[in-house]
């Protein structure tokens, strides 16, 4: 039988179903265990340091204590320590960034996907480098600096050639004063020959979901093509680390297993990344099953009612208190504008799930893969956020600065995010306030932004990001980051 190892490069070993089993046993023993969750909120609470502030993050049993337990009181003082962390690592600002689905070809046959090979209504779709270009444009003309690339598996119509075709098509676009600065990729599991591939590409962030850590409903999820192979899949971020890409992206698809064994896996992925690479994963996302073409959500009778995926959103930000983490436009306002307290610090807006569909006038469904909940245009999210006294920022100055993997992980941790991150926030959104944003739109984000430059601590830094912001309302462009 397969032994609990963080440290092991086998996937049986390092998201081993006993101990998973063993954690949740402890934590139903453990939740009402009032003394234990007092020390475990006390260990997730951030810290002064001498430089600045840290957290010490949680086990995957001590979070999983956190996530069983129901304790009114409890619950609302997890909440609170999440929103603390949130401001203590990312400050108000929320990451903006938007999917762009290449090619909805595949050969997989995961029974929660559209994309699925049985599926034949589905209209099959694979974007040109031309049609590239175009949605590209349209995202550009809309204010997006970061995209996450979306594809099928399908060795045929996309191999890897065509995803890094299309990475170099997406960087060499400048329509106005648009750039795509960062392209995040979400594509099937592979070789360390091809993660290279794509770190050579100039990729940011490497995300792939796991679905699900169960391996025996992960199997029967996806009965047949490359992706029902569960080691291959569950040990691709190492691959992927090994093959160069810094920052890697986890997510379990919610609804599809019980989410309290789903919740363990996903911080132990996290655990045995930090133990094996020395580094976590760079974000978290929180998907959760929706209705699709030839899906019914319903079918899974795993769904989570919005209070507990709450209460989920906030344990994995006390567990895990560097990690960024993604809501996507699969969820409600409502929905996101709750999460958003709670650690979230990168959403989507004015998402289009299907593959051409930033060209079109209409939301087109038909070749889409799921239903989207927040149905907004980014004019209009970037203003709510403000409204609701988030800074949304368009910023990608980390990477393209080198500060990947550790280098940012030390940033979050050495107390410079207020004088790095702030006003690379507030200049990128000025950015977008002058080129892409409505009257009323600019009117609540320049008086945002002259409250917010008064938080840089360090005058010096202060005094520029003010000199900058005036220039890019003057149009005097350069390439503005600290
Ligand atoms: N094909 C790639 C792979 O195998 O990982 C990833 C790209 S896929 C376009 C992105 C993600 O969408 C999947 O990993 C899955 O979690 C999610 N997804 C698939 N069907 C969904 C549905 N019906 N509702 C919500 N999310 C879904």
């Amino acid at each position: 039988m397969a032994v609990y190892d963080p440290k092991s490069r086998k996937a049986e070993e390092f998201i081993n179903d006993q101990e998973i089993l063993d954690t949740l046993e402890y934590a139903e023993k453990n939740k009402n265990n009032i003394e234990l969750i007092d020390e475990i909120l006390r260990k997730a609470r951030p810290y002064k340091t001498g430089n600045g502030t840290a957290c010490r993050g949680l086990t995957h049993r001590e979070a999983s204590v956190l996530l069983a337990c129901d304790i009114p009181e409890k619950i609302e003082e997890m909440y609170k320590i999440a929103e603390e962390i949130k401001l203590a690592f990312y400050g108000n600002r929320i990451v903006m960034f938007a999917p762009l689905y290449l090619s909805n070809y595949c050969v997989n046959g995961c029974l929660y996907c559209p994309y699925h090979l049985k599926n034949k209504h589905i209209a099959r779709k694979k974007l040109t480098q031309q049609e590239v270009r175009d949605e590209v444009i349209a995202l550009q003309d809309m204010g997006h600096k970061r995209l996450a690339i979306e594809a099928g598996e399908d060795p045929v119509n996309n191999p890897i050639e065509y995803i890094l075709e299309c990475i170099n098509t997406i960087y060499s676009i400048n329509h106005k004063n648009g750039a795509i600065r960062r392209v995040n990729v979400n594509i099937a599991a592979t070789t360390v020959e091809n993660y290279r591939k794509l770190k050579d590409a100039g990729i940011g962030t490497y995300i792939l979901f796991q679905e699900t850590y169960h391996k025996k409903s992960y199997l029967e999820l996806h009965p047949t093509g490359p992706k029902h192979d569960y080691d291959y899949h569950t040990e691709a971020m190492d691959r992927a680390m090994d093959g160069g890409i810094d920052d890697v992206g986890l997510g379990v698809l919610f609804g599809l297993e019980m989410y309290k064994y789903e919740f363990a896996g996903l911080i132990m992925h996290a655990e045995h990344l930090e133990a094996v690479h020395g580094v976590g994963p760079h974000t978290i996302s929180v998907p959760r099953v929706k209705h699709a073409d030839d899906i019914d959500p319903d079918v899974f009778d795993n769904s989570i009612p919005d209070e507990m995926f709450e209460k989920i959103i906030a344990c994995i930000r006390l567990a895990v208190p560097y990690t960024g983490m993604i809501i996507s436009t699969r969820e409600s306002e409502e929905v996101r504008g709750k999460a958003l307290r709670l650690g979230i610090s990168q959403i989507s807006g004015a998402s289009r799930t299907s593959v051409g569909g930033y060209t079109e006038e209409e939301r087109p469904h038909d070749s889409e893969q799921f239903d989207v909940s927040d149905q907004r245009t980014l004019d209009e999210v970037v203003r709510w956020l403000m409204e609701l006294g988030h800074i949304p920022s368009f910023c990608t100055a980390c990477y393209r600065e080198g500060r990947t993997g550790d280098r940012f992980m030390s940033l979050c941790k050495n107390g410079q995010i207020l004088n790095c991150c702030h006003p690379n926030a507030l200049m990128t959104l000025t950015e977008y306030l002058v080129d892409y944003a409505s009257e009323e739109t600019k009117k609540i984000g320049f008086e945002l932004i002259e409250k917010e430059l008064e938080k840089i601590p360090t005058e010096k830094v202060r005094s520029i990001a003010k000199q900058n912001i005036e220039d890019i309302k003057n149009s005097n462009r350069r390439d503005f980051r600290f």
